[in-house]
């Protein structure tokens, strides 16, 4: 018998599951009984290719739960791939693995609260003490040559494995009940345990001769015979989430291609969903067999947050990983389950609301959705734009100045339908947020007009905008960018002549922006910063730099109002040949111009112009 210390962090995580008053106990048995499922779809999966492996002890492979309520203990028994020694140390003695690693990670972020935490992920096989205050697995490998095992530990610190005995492949874990744990040590509360947590397992669970789960592959029945209430605990079985789904689409397709999918949507962002190994949640089967548990090359992923199972007829079991994406079966099912996917949400807003439902409304879902993964459905557009920028459309939602609060999102069909007599543009600002973007002066002519402007406030905006240039043959434009003809055609006497003004300040400030101009964007303030026809934007200028990205700082267009008084009266400092009084004043225009945009690249500079120029006013106030 070798002596082994687990290491710090699973020592930890068994400390935390040891002492945590964690309610819902009964969740050690969900994660022991996934734990021998997947074992036995990787021995079934090893089978199909290999002829020399372990074999069972009965004729049917499966899963059994046997109890022993004198003794106090529970023992779960499968037919699963079994352990090595050396495998048992990697897997049971070290975290490796994906639950409970991050159950750590989100417990070290959140600085907090253990129970709940383990609720949502598991804590995998560790899980199994909460209620025992001892734990034995003895274990056989498939692979012929390896011995059997019998680890075994109190979860203090150490573990012991020595020689087992086991003939048969597969492995048993055999729980000792902690006193204050006993109430799980009866029959019908397993049963109903199984039956809650592990229903649709496609292995058999066997507890005396009767079987607990339903097991039956339940995105395979016809859509009418799944009611909701299995759906949703399907959903948190496979998602590991204890929250029901926000949204479910459950397709089966009999031609051209044989397959069926359930495809879910969380009600809650996940932690994990900008992580970049994060992998995509759907799960693919080939006739019931889980060929690839994270099926990243089903769909694209910016659908990452999308969870469930793709199952098909037409697939072959022994598929390779390398094979799944080459496979035009994949493609073609993929691309009829994402177009059903895109129209059955944008049809959710419009469902009818049944008598009687209770809970958010449609449309109250629909926002719910848009505002965790919006971001995501624009990402789609960004890369997928060929493929489904029909069906995407619909889908986006945004801030807009016509809507006083927040919250308030407008679809591009609402603005279209909105748009104002002579207006031929869907006008738009990105900016980093909505007070922000609020206070810009370059919305002041539209807001005299009353045209309603798309306020962009997501950094992924920037990327949508590039793709998203026209919307049922309206164009999309920047209100920042470009020359601008706004101009109602009236009180021209009131404006100032720039000829001379602008092209003097143009050579002032040569270097600093890429000329000066008059400008219609303007009622109320000097000036401001407009971005050029193409180049990048000022807030697109702001992303990369905050990502720490080089980028060469954009040049850009002062444009001055003809209308203010500071700039008629520059004008006549112009006229009258007073250079040097107008100099310091043409610096701290695109000074303001700048703080204005909020993009101030030498803050120090524009304090001592402003100070200078602070300190001349104190002194003519003197005299
Ligand atoms: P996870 O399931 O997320 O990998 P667990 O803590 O539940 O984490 O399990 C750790 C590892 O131990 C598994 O990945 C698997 O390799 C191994 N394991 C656990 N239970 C079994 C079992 N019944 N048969 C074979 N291997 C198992
Ligand atoms: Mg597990």
């Amino acid at each position: 018998m070798t002596q082994h210390e687990f290491k710090a962090e699973v020592q930890q995580l068994l400390d935390i599951v040891i002492h945590s008053l964690y309610s819902d106990r009964e969740i050690f048995l969900r994660e022991l009984l996934s734990n021998a499922a997947d074992a036995l779809d990787k021995a079934h999966f090893m089978g199909l290719t290999r002829t020399d492996l372990v074999g069972l002890a009965g004729d049917e492979p499966g899963i059994r739960i046997e109890l022993d309520e004198e003794g106090k203990r529970l023992i779960i028994d499968d037919d699963g791939v079994g352990m090595t020694e050396a495998e048992a140390i990697e897997n049971l003695g070290t975290i490796a693995h994906s639950g409970s690693k991050t159950f750590l990670k989100q417990l070290a972020e959140s600085k907090g609260d253990a129970p709940s935490l383990i609720g949502q992920f598991g804590v995998g096989f560790y899980a199994s003490y909460m209620v025992a205050d001892e734990v034995t697995v003895e274990s056989r490998s498939v692979e012929p040559d390896a011995k059997p095992i019998l680890w075994r530990s109190r979860g203090d610190g150490t573990y012991a494995i020595e020689e087992g005995s086991r003939a048969q492949r597969g492995t048993r874990i055999t729980l000792h009940f902690r006193e204050d744990a006993e109430e799980y040590l009866a029959e019908h509360r397993l049963r109903a345990i199984v039956r809650k947590h592990s229903n649709f397992l496609p292995w058999p669970v066997m507890m005396e001769d009767s079987r607990l789960n339903e097991g039956e592959a339940l995105w395979a029945k016809a859509p009418s015979e799944v009611s909701e209430e299995d759906a949703n605990a399907f959903y948190k079985n496979i998602a590991t989430d204890w929250q029901d789904p926000a949204f479910r689409v459950h397709a089966k397709v009999d031609s051209p291609l044989q397959y069926s999918a359930m495809l879910f949507i969380p009600s809650a962002r996940p932690y994990d969903l900008f992580y970049p190994e994060t992998e995509a949640g759907v799960r693919l089967y080939a006739r019931r067999v889980l060929i690839m548990e994270q099926a990243k090359d089903i769909f694209p992923k910016w659908l990452r947050f999308v969870k469930g199972v793709v199952d098909s007829e037409d697939l072959q079991v022994n598929l390779s990983r390398e094979m799944v994406q080459k496979t035009p079966v994949v493609r073609k099912i993929r691309e009829a389950l994402i177009k059903r996917l895109l129209k059955d949400l944008a049809r959710l807003e419009t469902r009818e609301v049944e008598e009687g439902a209770e809970g958010p409304t449609p449309a109250e879902r629909y926002a719910e959705i848009w505002s965790n993964f919006g971001m995501l459905i624009k990402e789609g557009y960004y890369h997928d734009k060929a493929s489904y920028g029909e069906l995407l459309l619909p889908l986006m939602r945004f801030n807009a100045v016509s809507h006083p609060d927040s919250d308030g999102l407008i679809s591009l069909a609402a603005y279209k339908e909105a748009m104002k007599e002579g207006q031929d543009t869907i006008w738009y600002l990105t900016a980093p947020s909505r007070a922000e973007a609020l206070s810009s002066p370059h919305l002041e002519a539209f807001k005299s007009k009353g045209w309603d402007v798309l306020l962009l406030t997501d950094p992924v905006d920037e990327w949508l905008v590039q793709a998203l240039t026209e919307f049922e043959d309206i164009p999309l434009k920047s209100v920042s960018r470009g020359e601008l003809d706004l101009e109602d055609s009236e009180d021209d006497a009131s404006k100032a002549d720039l000829t001379g003004l602008t092209p003097w300040m143009s050579e002032q400030l040569s270097g600093a922006v890429a000329g000066v101009r008059g400008s219609s964007r303007l009622t109320d303030s000097a000036c401001v910063l407009v971005d050029d026809e193409d180049g990048i934007s000022g807030n697109m200028e702001r992303i990369l730099r905050a990502a720490n990205q080089d980028v060469p700082t954009a040049q850009r267009y002062l444009e001055v109002n003809p209308k203010h008084p500071l700039i008629q009266s520059m004008v006549k400092l112009h006229e009258s040949g007073q250079t040097e009084a107008l100099r310091p004043l043409a610096q701290l225009l695109l000074d303001d111009a700048m703080l204005m945009d909020g993009n101030v690249s030498e803050p120090a500079a524009i304090g001592r112009r402003l100070q200078s120029l602070l300190q001349e006013a104190a002194a003519n106030a003197l005299r």
